[in-house]
């Protein structure tokens, strides 16, 4: 990776680790209109929240109940569960 085209991506904070990454190494979620939803293409609108594609993050994020605080809102239960289905994808 060369650093001569000049732009550093942008950094963004996993919810599991707490670790800032760059953006384009995270998987984006964002959470809109009571519900929180994977958004690949980074594209979706609401608060944005992001988790490294690691199932050590993933697991960490369920249990320190970090969805539900990074949203700043209500996450039903089979919401997360739906998230986290979608999440196992990205387990390596
Ligand atoms: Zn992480």
């Amino acid at each position: 990776m060369s650093k001569t085209r000049g732009k550093e991506a942008p950094m963004r904070r996993c919810i599991g680790c707490m670790e800032s990454r760059p953006k384009d190494e995270l998987i984006r979620m964002v959470y809109s209109q009571g519900r929180l939803t994977l958004d690949p293409d980074g594209k979706g609108e609401g608060r944005g929240v992001y988790l490294c594609p690691d199932g050590k993050c993933i697991n960490k994020a369920t249990k320190r109940n970090a969805f539900k605080r990074s949203v700043r809102g209500e996450v039903k239960a089979d919401n997360l569960e739906t998230i986290l289905n979608e999440l196992s994808a990205y387990n390596r």
